[in-house]
């Protein structure tokens, strides 16, 4: 090999054999493709060297990177490019790319050896309490679920054998055609409804008597959900292939997605808990203790140490109280406690003589006569700040309202209706 350009060789037969031209738009080149491969597949009868050679087409084509060495050096360039050996993936995995998991067209009724399609997963939220994930705990669910007939195997009929649908030809699909305007239509495909897609119908007297020709049955199934220590709300637990089988199905999963339940008392941050405590100030300033009950039903003693004062709005942990870790449960977060001090509303004057005795005395600011003498009277008033703040923003978009609203005539009327 030289170092030269490669020689250019025929870049225009991809475009023919997908019967689109040369500067067709991605979709038009999925639509056709989509098209002729239907019509082509070799499950129905089509020709398999054209079915391979869409894929091809489709494969370079679809590939931005790809085309643009297709268009200007041709198809060996892509060739010598994917190691001489033409590259390229399963015609059928091009192909079954289109119709996802969710059920092709001839998702049904293939016999030969290629990859089958994968069942869709069924998820469903499971709620649990905090206290479940604290300790762990298993829970027995029963679900019923679609299996395949074990009479016919999923074969439908009792002699095995399948008929092509009348309703679809046998392609799965039907096209209708809808009249967009006096020279516009449009083709839409969508799964056939006689025979669900698959492409083939049962005759009446080889219907499997068990299943009715449906090729499966309701099956009730009991799955006992292992919820373990230190699970996380949103953690999902699968069992793998325990969702609806169907023939020809790789069968997908059944997912659990746990959903933590709001606890009354505490509330979880990863692996720490937190817990609300409120104190009289009396505990605030000399001393308390109390019993919490933790999730798993442990009394925990919370008391202070002597002689310490807890400031309202202040924090305190106990190590190693907190949620256990997920597979290390013998490891744990902390539990934090948050404390509220309720104040007395008032005080008598002999409450307040005696406090004055015993607490530190008041900062240095006793005013003389004279310096009181110059100063201005003032009251205090009760005041909820959240609402006053509340109060000024609404006022605040009330004006900017109104001055949208100031416009010649019309602005004066809303003002005066609102007085
Ligand atoms: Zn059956
Ligand atoms: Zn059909």
């Amino acid at each position: 090999m030289f170092g030269r350009a490669p020689k250019k060789s025929d870049n225009t037969r991809y475009y023919e054999i997908l019967g689109v031209s040369k500067n067709a738009a991605q979709d038009d080149l999925k639509k056709a493709y989509k098209k002729a491969a239907i019509k082509n597949h070799p499950d129905k009868g089509g020709d398999p060297e054209k079915f391979k050679e869409l894929a091809q087409a489709y494969e370079v084509l679809s590939d931005p990177e790809k085309r643009e060495i297709y268009d200007q050096y041709g198809e060996d360039a892509l060739k010598e490019g994917m190691g001489g050996g033409g590259g390229g993936h399963d015609p059928f995995d091009i192909f079954s790319s289109f119709f996802g998991g969710g059920g092709g067209p001839f998702g049904g009724g293939s016999s030969r050896g290629r990859r089958q399609r994968r069942g869709e997963d069924v998820v469903h939220p499971l709620k649990v309490s905090l206290e479940d994930l604290y300790s762990g705990t298993s829970k027995k669910l029963s679900l019923s679920r679609n299996a395949l007939c074990s009479k016919c195997s999923g074969k439908g009929s009792k002699s095995g054998a399948s008929m092509k649908c009348a309703g679809c030809q046998g392609t799965g699909v039907k096209v209708s055609i809808r009249h967009l305007g006096p020279s516009m239509i449009q083709q839409m495909q969508h799964a056939c409804n006689e025979c669900k897609g698959t492409g083939e119908t049962i005759n009446d007297k080889d219907r499997c008597p068990q299943c009715k020709g449906e090729k499966v049955v309701q099956e009730k199934k009991v799955l006992e959900v292992i919820v373990e220590k230190g699970m996380q709300n949103g953690q999902k637990i699968t069992f793998p292939g325990e969702a609806d089988e169907a023939p020809d199905t790789v069968t997908g999963d059944i997912v659990f997605v746990l959903q933590q339940k709001e606890h009354p008392k505490f509330k979880r941050k990863a692996e720490d808990l937190f817990v609300e405590h409120t104190l009289s100030l009396t505990e605030a300033l000399c001393g308390f203790q109390y019993v919490l009950t933790h999730l798993d039903g442990r009394q925990l003693l919370i008391k202070s140490n002597p002689g310490e004062v807890i400031k309202p709005d202040s924090y305190k942990a106990i190590n190693d109280e907190g949620m256990p870790l997920y597979q290390r449960p013998f490891m744990k977060g902390n539990l934090y406690i948050h404390f509220t001090v309720d104040f007395p509303e008032s005080l008598s004057l002999d409450q307040v003589k005696a406090l004055e005795a015993v607490l530190p005395p008041k900062p240095s600011s006793q005013l003389t006569d004279m310096e009181l003498d110059e100063c201005e009277e003032t009251t205090l008033n009760d005041v909820n700040m959240e609402e006053e703040s509340r109060r000024k923003q609404q006022q605040a978009q009330q004006e900017a309202y109104d001055e949208d609203d100031d416009m010649p005539g019309g602005a004066q009327r809303v003002q005066c209706a609102q007085q």
